[in-house]
């Protein structure tokens, strides 16, 4: 178990469209400076998560790849584009959903995120979980499926069947499928993966399971501008983090985001 206090943000049962976003943007700050684990040295970019902070769907890979390391937006290769297709298919878009990892760094080379990474990037995932509260989390491949679902079963024998699982304080609809980069090279998993998404949307319209009863935190105060750099703080219009018009400036303050720093539309 490694010692980190878990982020600081503030779970509730009822949240609007821009609290929410509001709120992650903070996990954001805080992961984008986090040196919980060693993967902070070899690092060169935090990929948070992008997508839209009041999703119904949500999907979980296993970690950034080189491209995403470079960007900062999780799924940008080949497989992200393969997402992207498949997502079309069910008439959705990257500003309709929320895509994460179980890491926020990348591995060195691309090797199995190590179990230490993991428990140090937990709270990171639950706390988007909590935040998002999405009716529906898509793993994406084995890695993150066996993870989720505390269980050795391969996503062979898991694949297209949703199953009530609690994550953190929420309990979601899981819903294991394929990794799109494991589907790219080989056709018959393709199709199987399509088959998959085109039950999507009947089950999010089943709509979030019953919730866990839950004991209310201590609220802790946060104050992002004094614990990050400037720099940083600008950066939170990077997270990708959208409401439903990805391109609205988060508050009349705010600049607009780009769309290629929200990475959803280019
Ligand atoms: N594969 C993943 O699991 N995550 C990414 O972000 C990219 C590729």
């Amino acid at each position: 178990m490694v010692d980190v206090e878990a982020p600081e943000y503030h779970p509730r049962a009822v949240m609007d469209a821009a609290e929410r976003r509001e709120q992650l943007k903070q996990v954001y700050l805080e992961a984008s400076a986090c040196t919980r684990c060693a993967l902070a040295e070899t690092r060169t970019t935090v990929v948070f998560g992008a997508g839209n902070a009041d999703a119904d769907l949500m999907f979980v890979g296993e970690a950034p790849g080189a491209n995403e390391d470079k960007q900062g937006l999780p799924f940008v290769g080949q497989a992200g584009r393969l997402l992207d297709k498949l997502l079309a298919e069910i008439g959705l878009e990257r500003g309709d959903v929320f895509i994460a990892n179980v890491l926020k760094c990348r591995p060195p080379g691309n090797r199995d995120p190590r179990p230490q990474e993991i428990e140090a990037c937990r709270d990171y995932l639950h706390a988007q979980v909590d935040l998002i509260e999405p009716r529906v989390i898509c793993t994406l491949g084995n890695f993150s499926t066996k993870l989720l679902r505390g269980d050795p079963t391969g996503i062979s024998r898991l694949h297209g069947q949703a199953e009530v699982h609690v994550l953190g304080h929420r309990a979601v609809r899981l819903y294991p499928i394929y990794h799109p980069a494991a589907a790219l090279y080989t056709p018959s998993m393709l199709e199987t993966l399509r088959a998959d998404f085109a039950r999507l949307p009947e089950l999010l319209a089943s709509g979030p399971p019953p919730q866990p009863e839950r004991l209310e935190e201590p609220v802790p105060e946060i104050e992002p501008e004094d614990a990050f750099p400037t720099d940083d703080a600008h950066r939170a219009g990077a997270v990708g983090v959208a409401d439903a018009d990805p391109l609205a400036p988060a508050s009349a303050e705010e600049a607009p985001l780009s769309a290629d720093q929200l990475g959803l539309f280019d």
